[in-house]
């Protein structure tokens, strides 16, 4: 009797012992869930930026793409998420992306590939060149050049994504952009190749901090007022 009295009471003594802990784990959760909320807002919001794809020249749909994730990964590094639409260029081929004729957002950038430098008063780099606050163009050509040497089919979207990543830095960092090193070096010899094929060239530590508060920025421009801010 006295061991079905002790395991009676030990029944009913353990689902209080458990409501107690559920209680504690409860309050813990609800403690934790309110700090998050009270964190969450403009601040610590992914910050995304629209990349708005228009190739002009023969690198290929893979190549784009590929060169499109590397870009975004380098710029994910940095905290900004990318967003790619793919446009069309001319009204030969069919038009698959509805938002690329969506209104223009301080979060666009409208990227161009093309072949080859063209006459212009914007050309600052051998990579490219921009049009603040939205356009930047790469010059393809520049790219199989840089990648040639070795082997094109492995180094061409990886370089390629790379050259993107730095226009697209130059229109988030401003004027004077370029550095003595790093994704953000003026012109690229093989020892910067070999760092881009190795996944480290990159934004430097200041200026991700410096693309994520214009990113931030841009997010905050209301849609309304896109023309007064020259967007
Ligand atoms: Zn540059």
């Amino acid at each position: 009797m006295r061991n079905i009295s002790n395991r009676n009471s030990t029944t009913t003594r353990a689902p209080r012992h458990r409501l107690r802990w559920d209680l504690r784990v409860s309050i813990v959760v609800l403690v934790i869930v309110g700090a998050a909320s009270a964190e969450s807002g403009p601040e610590t919001d992914p910050i995304t930026l629209t990349i708005l794809v228009h190739n002009y020249s023969q690198a290929s749909r893979a190549v784009i793409m590929a060169a499109e994730r590397e870009a975004g990964r380098i710029l994910g590094e940095a905290g900004v998420q990318a967003v790619w639409l793919e446009c069309k260029v001319d009204r030969s081929t069919a038009d698959t992306q509805e938002l690329c004729r969506k209104p223009v957002e301080a979060t666009d950038i409208q990227l161009r590939i093309l072949s080859a430098p063209i006459r212009n008063q914007y050309r600052d780099t051998v990579f490219g060149f921009v049009v603040n606050p939205v356009l930047a163009s790469v010059f393809y050509d520049y790219v199989v050049r840089l990648a040639k040497e070795d082997d094109t089919q492995f180094e061409l979207p990886i370089v390629l994504g790379c050259v993107i990543a730095h226009e697209i830095g130059h229109l988030l960092l401003g004027a004077d952009s370029h550095s003595g090193s790093g994704l953000m070096q003026r012109q690229w010899r093989r020892e910067s190749v070999r760092k881009a094929m190795t996944g480290a060239l990159l934004f430097s530590a200041e200026e991700s901090e410096v693309i994520r508060a214009e990113a931030r920025r841009r997010m905050r421009v209301p849609k309304a007022s896109l023309s007064e801010h020259g967007y």
